[in-house]
């Protein structure tokens, strides 16, 4: 019966004379996902994004909206609406159809857009009210915590009926931040902080090392599904396959064994950083959260943090793990994290890891090896793949 789709934004009042730039960026992401319903018409409307048709959606394309919507980043929350006449009896009528799958108790809230209306909105709510609870009588009213709010809007060519809202996922539009380069490992937490920092409009390049041959193949397989899925919500998604088992064997023929993990991850940094100053991004992202494994206390962070020369993002870095699980089983990504792989980590582990590395003794040992030399020829061997959209 619906034939409306409104949209809240989120945050974006916030945003003074650029909000014109973040409503459309959102409008357009809606617009590029739902382009195979036919008669969609979208406009901005007072802080709202309004989808319209003449004629209403079926129970598919109901299907499809809630589905393309539910990745869409700088939602608020959002609604299905009904436009009908502006007559009461109508309105009632309109809005018994909207209830009719609906348990429970609901309430009516109304809205004068259309100032001229001669009723007030309490005096709207009540009239309709009176009129649609013999059309209801599987509902109860409740003003205080109902199950449905009906908003009920008087606009100046009709009345539109909008039933319950929809949580959308917060965060602000697709890519309407610049891009970041997101390490990504093929583990739980690094596609969560891709996501977060994608869910603040960062595009993210995904930057994934690897020491195939020397492992399966498993940790690539496990990314790309990953970019796979991370391309839901942004859309086109680049991720770059660094191989890295060179600058390891250098590493471990070397170095100190107790900084292996550490230098590994200077390295990674140095690769991400490159990555990111070939497609203008303005920094890193890793999945690190302070003490959860030895190479993330404090001071491996530091000695890692120590050849960056963009900033270092680090959204998960005072999650529980069990925060981080969560988000993940949320956006679909865990299931795919927690398969089995060979890390490019777990290849020549140190017996002992350096708990307390510092920048200078890494410095030192990476004068051991040839970083530059090694970092070009990983990177001259990168993989690029792009992903897109399903739809
Ligand atoms: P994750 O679940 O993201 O793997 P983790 O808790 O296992 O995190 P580490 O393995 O220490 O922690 O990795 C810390 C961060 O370093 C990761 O979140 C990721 O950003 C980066 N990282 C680790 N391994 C790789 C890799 N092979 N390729 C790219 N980035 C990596
Ligand atoms: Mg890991």
């Amino acid at each position: 019966m619906f034939d409306t789709v409104v949209i809240r934004t989120n945050e974006l009042c916030l945003k003074g004379g650029n909000r014109a730039f973040f409503e459309n960026r959102l409008l357009e992401d809606a617009r590029g996902r739902l382009r195979d319903i036919p008669g969609l018409k979208y406009r901005r409307d007072q802080g709202k994004i309004v989808i319209q048709r003449d004629g209403v959606l079926n129970d598919d394309e109901t299907a499809a909206i809630r589905t393309a919507l539910s990745t869409v980043f700088g939602i608020g929350n959002w609604s299905f609406a009904a436009g009908c006449a502006k007559d009461l009896d109508v309105v009632a009528q309109t809005t018994a159809r909207a209830l009719a799958d609906r348990q429970g108790s609901f309430k009516i809230e109304s809205r004068r857009e259309d100032k001229s209306y001669p009723l007030e909105s309490i005096q709207l709510s009540q009239e309709i009210a009176k009129r649609l609870l013999p059309l209801v009588p599987h509902l109860t009213v409740d003003v205080h915590e109902p199950d449905t709010t009906i908003t009920v809007s008087v606009l100046k060519d009709g009345m539109r009926v909008q039933a319950g809202r929809e949580e959308g996922l917060g965060g602000l539009p697709a890519g309407s931040a610049g891009r970041l380069a997101c390490l990504l490992s093929g583990g739980i937490d690094s596609p969560v902080a891709a996501w977060r920092m994608m869910r603040r409009g960062c595009r993210a390049v995904l930057v994934h090392c690897h020491s195939y041959p020397y492992v399966s193949d498993a940790s690539i397989q496990k990314v790309r599904r990953l970019a796979e899925r991370l391309a839901e919500f942004q859309g086109e998604t680049l991720l770059y396959l660094v191989p890295i088992s060179e600058a390891q064997q250098a590493i471990v023929a070397k170095a100190p064994e107790p900084l292996r993990v550490v230098l590994y991850r200077r390295f990674m940094l140095r690769a991400a950083e490159e990555i990111a100053r070939r497609n203008k991004a303005h920094g890193t992202v890793t999945g690190d959260s302070v003490g959860q494994v030895a190479s993330q206390t404090l001071e491996n962070l530091r000695a890692v943090s120590a050849v960056a020369t963009l900033p270092i993002h680090r959204p998960l870095v005072a999650n529980d793990k069990e925060e981080t699980v969560a988000i993940a089983k949320r956006i679909g990504t865990y299931a795919t994290s927690i398969e089995a792989q060979d890390d490019c980590c777990s290849l020549f582990m140190p017996r002992a890891p350096e708990l307390r590395a510092t920048a200078e003794e890494c410095a030192a040992a990476e004068e051991l090896y040839d970083v530059p030399g090694l970092l070009r020829a990983a990177l001259e061997k990168a993989e690029k793949v792009e992903f897109r959209r399903r739809k």
